[in-house]
């Protein structure tokens, strides 16, 4: 009857309440080692204790439904600098964030190379890479990371090799 253009709407499009939204797939990631070398002296510190922190990633778009990275992170003590420090994640996410730098850049690139408002950014990441990120959030990461305008300019002119 068909074809396969016919419009399918996103079975969670008009969902207002996030409470209501797909739950999310919990995905462990393992960050928790025995010794890691200290940020100031670079000495290898013990580990002392461990803990666990989640972050919002790019979700699962076959499934429908939001993946949650459950991080396990190892604290460790400098014998010779006497502190404690947590393992590095920075590569992971920034210090403090709810989300991945794979969400984070996913948002970025949304905003810059499709000039989408943060409102429609938004949905377009929820629909497409089913990841939830209030608008402001995404308003923040854009203009922490300023001149968008200049970033993409910049991408566009090594493009054509000028
Ligand atoms: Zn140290």
């Amino acid at each position: 009857m068909f074809g396969p253009g016919e419009y399918v709407p996103d079975p969670t499009e008009g969902i207002v309440d996030v409470k209501d939204l797909p739950v999310p797939k919990l995905m462990a990631y393992d960050r928790n080692h025995k010794h890691t070398p200290c940020p100031r002296c670079s000495h290898l510190a013990s580990r002392h204790t461990s803990d666990q922190r989640t972050l919002h990633d790019l979700g699962d778009v076959y499934a429908g439904c939001p993946v949650d990275l459950l991080v396990t992170y190892s604290s460790h003590y400098c014998s010779k600098c006497r502190k404690y420090f947590n393992i590095d994640l920075s590569d992971v996410a920034p210090p403090g964030s709810h989300y991945t730098h794979r969400v984070i850049d996913m948002a970025v690139r949304v905003v810059v190379e499709d000039s989408l408002p943060y409102r429609p950014a938004s949905w377009h990441l929820w629909r497409d890479h089913r990841v939830f990120v209030p608008f402001a959030t995404i308003q923040n990461w854009v203009e922490a990371g300023g001149k968008k305008g200049a970033r993409a300019h910049g991408r566009r002119i090594s493009g054509v090799g000028a």
